[in-house]
């Protein structure tokens, strides 16, 4: 196996409307979609695509939504062995958008929520077999924590992506990362500095490079990426393309980076290969279905 992710699953229930409901009031949607999502599963769906082997870590519930997200995992060819079942919801996201596109996401993180440290010691050994663990926060901090434990314990690097950000995270334990991953927003928050100009983003991430982490990776949407290291900074220029929905091309990044950086171990090179794919991501609709299959990338415009 290449990559481990361990982390959420969520079924995204998407409503398209004319406006948003008002207190009270029941509106109609003019359109429905169901889509699958959770970060987790988003870096993992995009990983595999790109041809990485992924094992998922991860829980369902006991109703339909479990059965969409196991296929949705199989059809990737992903390996569940630990997509794991609790009784009870699955993750679920209601989703609001408007004819303006505004959204309004709700997250209802049902078995999510019941991912545990020992979840992570009883999968051990297929852990062990991979070569990356890839992390979110969308499961209980604790459960994060253990995995990062996992990592440093068996010698495989870890890559955190502190989304959504929270500030009861511990820096401690992000100091034990290999690669930090913020969008521009969480460096915000973690951080409490202001991140408008790329020489803020670089002041607040070298705040983090300062805890001891070595790379520190900032996605900052149009503009591209920033890259910390003890080596310096550098800028990889967004690309310019027509984006049409930029949704979940944090997850699609993150997911390339991982695939090449296990494949290669380069790590500059794996950041120019995410930041286009995450390009060719955001010109296409959707989360999962904007990430593009390794033919499909190799096919796009560049
Ligand atoms: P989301 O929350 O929607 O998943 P995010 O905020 O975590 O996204 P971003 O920083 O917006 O992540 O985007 C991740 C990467 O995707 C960027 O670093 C860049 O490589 C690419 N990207 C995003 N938006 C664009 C765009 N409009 N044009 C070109 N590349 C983009």
């Amino acid at each position: 196996m290449d990559i481990a992710v361990i982390g959420s699953n969520m079924v995204d229930l998407i409503s398209y409307l004319n406006r948003m409901p008002a207190e009270g009031e029941t509106v109609e949607a003019a359109e429905f979609q169901m889509g699958c999502g959770g970060k987790g599963a988003n870096q993992a769906v995009a990983a595999a695509r790109m041809g990485s082997s992924v094992l998922m870590v991860t829980r369902v519930g006991d109703d339909v939504f479990a059965q969409t997200t196991r296929a949705n995992f199989e059809a990737n060819g992903i390996d569940t062995t630990y997509v794991l079942s609790s009784p009870g919801p699955s993750g679920v996201a209601p989703i609001f958008v408007d004819e303006n596109s505004r959204n309004s996401i709700v997250i209802a993180k049902g078995a999510n929520a019941f991912l545990t440290p020992e979840d992570i010691e009883n999968a051990g050994t297929a852990i062990a077999a991979c070569s990356l663990i890839v992390l979110q926060l969308e499961v209980n901090l604790e459960t994060v924590y253990a995995a990062i434990d996992f990592g440093n314990r068996h010698g495989i690097p870890v890559l955190l992506n502190p989304a959504p950000a929270s500030a009861d995270l511990d820096f401690a334990q992000v100091a034990k990362c290999d690669y930090f991953v913020p969008n521009e927003t969480e460096l915000a928050l973690l951080t409490g500095m202001p991140v408008d100009t790329d020489d803020q983003v670089r002041a607040a991430a070298g705040t983090i490079l300062a805890k001891g982490v070595p790379n520190v990776i900032v996605t900052m949407g149009s503009r591209g990426v920033l890259w910390l290291s003890q080596d310096g900074a550098e800028l990889i220029q967004g690309h310019k393309v027509a984006a049409l929905d930029t949704t979940g091309a944090g997850d699609s990044f993150i997911g390339c980076f991982s695939h090449a950086l296990v494949k290669t171990g380069d790590v500059r090179g794996s950041l120019l290969l995410a930041n286009r794919y995450a390009a060719v991501s955001v010109t296409r609709r959707g989360t999962q279905t904007s990430y593009p299959t390794r033919a499909e990338f190799e096919a796009a415009p560049a």
